[in-house]
């Protein structure tokens, strides 16, 4: 994760006082991807119909899909298990709503993964894991 930071260009996470910024490292089809928030997002926007993700458009996991997407229209490929690492808790308000009505499940669909394992850092330093699936299904293991 630092090193993603570093490439980004972002400044070492900083939980207190936070430094505003989520970066997140994805791993598809033999890629990596980086995605970040914010003024640093991409202003291309590839998914159809951006506004079915309401507030999460600029959000660095959204951000990762959304290359992932871009690349899977161009080579056709679909399927497998994408493993992301964020550097916070994906938000619940838009990116991770009960059970998985939210952004970032909604992306994976569209991607064409068969399911996204996340992991992340929690406040306390823990990690965390997600498996999140194409459908509103969401699992949340080792909290
Ligand atoms: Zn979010």
């Amino acid at each position: 994760m630092a090193q993603a930071r570093q490439k980004l260009g972002l400044p070492p996470r900083s939980a207190n006082p936070d430094d505003g910024y989520t970066a997140i490292v994805l791993y598809a089809d033999d890629t990596e991807y980086l995605g970040v928030n914010g003024n640093l997002a991409s202003k291309n926007i590839v998914f159809p119909n951006p506004q079915q993700f309401a507030g999460a458009i600029g959000h660095a996991e959204i951000d990762g899909l959304n290359q992932l997407y871009a690349d899977r229209l161009v080579s056709g490929k679909s399927g497998g298990v994408g493993i992301m690492y964020v550097d916070r808790m994906p938000c619940t308000a838009y990116c991770l709503t009960e059970y998985g009505n939210g952004a970032i499940p909604k992306a994976v669909s569209l991607t064409g993964l068969n399911g996204l394992e996340i992991y992340y850092v929690g406040p306390d330093g823990e990690t965390a894991r997600f498996f999140i699936l194409p459908t509103d299904l969401l699992w949340v293991l080792g909290m």
